[in-house]
């Protein structure tokens, strides 16, 4: 085989992985947006037939040769072709690991999980629930040992969401955070809280719409290749650099609600879009890991969008829009408002500062079931010890308790951590970006741009080219959770006159 030959095979099985994709993700977007009611069981057949035909090519024994061929002329290629060739080698050996079979049975078994569990939620009946999760956490550490037999089972699933992360690296992480979040949690319970009736007034969908574009433009989304739709629950998807969807849900009785997930999810958005378009239709799109994908999206919602110079800046624009609900109230009560910081049952709901003690409870049951310290009929009991234990909360049934998130459902054990590392990397982003220019000048005035060219530089373009601890690194420096703890330190002293 030729240089040129071969990597005219990799640029092929790429760009057709990459049309496998974007077919897939169409019908999923379609599926949660706009698609008629009765409709899924012929997007669930064209969804296989896309599945199996993206099984084949990554297992054909053609990209394997290809990809041998490439690792031996690894000092001819670039920093590109040699990261594409590390990356799609290293899915294709993960997904030869697993015998074809069992990921047939397990494709199978999260699908009924998925209907299974959201039944059980409905009902608050984990007992329902139960069979299938024993089965989802036994293929895990079945499955945990085909990615990475040397590794123990918890630290092989929680390497495939974070590469580099374990439980030593998270160990030490939350206990710096429980350390310096429950007493501060504490403090901010003897306080008063804030007037948040004024964001529960009657918000009409047709003006929250409105106010969404607006908040899509502060943000820089163009709208000529970032499209907006409603869902349940709000996500963002990627076809390429040049086409991006975000979904809001509206709450006409909770107007920070769409705020702050068009925020949220308007921050994934930023990320895709400034990848360097040289990454497009490689196995390099996109962002790097779901740690540094929350990095950002948090940093716009929470960093920059709940801060008090971009809440000034924009409170008179809100106003516009809804002039009569927020008659009297002023940007300071706004940004009181939207800071109210309890401990609560659901963590989608949870404020910045309570959120990562609901990723703490997660991760020592995952911790311990998939260790097999803990069995899944104890998981309800575990949880509601832990929920008193971290947030001081009595939990009053299992749909508020252990059966609220669909992760498990999903297959998805390992997951969680990253949500809690997102947030701890934007606050250490935000101390080095500090050092490098002037944050809150600009975004006082309702510029971003110095912000997003920074993320840009730093985090953004880079796509998948480096690593995600290579991409961390960067941007951050050494990791150091006190950049976390001291931002929300400083945060919540100020809000609640510590
Ligand atoms: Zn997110």
């Amino acid at each position: 085989m030729e240089l040129n030959e071969a990597l005219a095979r990799l640029d092929a099985a790429e760009k057709k992985l990459y049309a496998y994709n974007t077919a897939s993700s169409a019908l999923y977007l379609d599926g949660d947006t706009v698609a008629p009611k009765d409709t899924a069981e012929g997007r669930g057949v064209a969804l296989g037939i896309l599945a199996g035909e993206q099984h084949k090519l990554m297992t054909d024994p053609a990209l394997d040769e290809t990809l041998a061929f490439l690792k031996e002329h690894k000092d001819e290629l670039d920093l590109a072709k040699n990261r594409e060739v590390e990356e799609l080698s290293r899915a294709v050996r993960q997904l030869k690991r697993i015998p074809a079979e069992e990921y047939m049975a397990y494709a199978e078994l999260t699908n009924q999980a998925s209907d299974v569990w959201h039944r059980a939620k409905e009902t608050s009946d984990f007992e329902l629930f139960r069979p299938c999760l024993e089965k989802l956490v036994a293929y895990n550490r079945k499955f945990a040992g085909y990615y990475d037999p040397d590794k123990a089972p918890y630290d092989a699933l929680l390497n495939e969401y974070e590469r580099g992360v374990d439980r030593a690296y998270l160990d030490g992480f939350f206990a710096a955070l429980r350390e310096k979040l429950v007493p501060l949690i504490k403090a901010v319970g003897e306080k008063p809280q804030p007037d948040v009736s004024f964001l529960h007034r009657h918000y009409p969908v047709e003006q929250q719409r409105k106010f969404s574009d607006y908040l899509m433009e502060v943000m820089a989304l163009d709208r000529a290749h970032c499209g907006i739709g409603e869902t349940e629950h709000p996500f963002t998807l990627n076809f390429n650099s040049q086409d991006v969807r975000i979904t809001t849900h509206y709450y006409e009785d909770d107007l920070a609600s769409s705020m702050y997930s068009v925020i949220h999810e308007g921050g994934h958005a930023r990320y895709e879009l400034d990848v360097d378009p040289a990454r497009d239709y490689t196995v390099l799109a996109g962002g790097v890991s779901m740690g540094v994908h929350e990095s950002q999206s948090r940093f716009y919602e929470n960093i920059v969008g709940r801060s008090r110079p971009f809440i000034e800046a924009i409170f008179p624009k809100i106003k516009e829009f809804f002039p009569e609900q927020l008659a009297g109230v002023t940007a300071e009560m706004f940004w009181r408002a939207v800071n109210k910081a309890e401990p609560s049952l659901i963590r989608t709901e949870a404020d910045e500062l309570t959120y990562c003690l609901h990723i703490m409870v997660r991760y020592e049951i995952e911790k311990a079931l998939i260790a097999g310290d803990l069995t899944v009929k104890d998981v309800p009991g575990e949880w509601n010890r832990l929920y008193k234990e971290y947030l001081g909360l009595d939990v009053p049934d299992d749909r508020r308790g252990c059966l609220q998130d669909s992760h498990w459902s999903g297959g998805s054990f390992g997951y969680f951590p990253s949500y809690a590392l997102g947030s701890a990397y934007g606050a250490q982003m935000l101390r080095n970006m500090e050092r490098d220019m002037d944050v809150w000048g600009p975004v006082g005035r309702g510029d971003l741009s110095g912000v997003t060219g920074w993320l840009k530089e730093k985090v953004h373009k880079y796509g998948g080219l480096l690593t995600p601890a290579q991409v961390v690194a960067n941007a951050c420096g050494q990791f150091d959770p006190t950049a976390y703890t001291d931002y929300l330190t400083k945060k919540y002293t100020e809000l609640y006159g510590l």
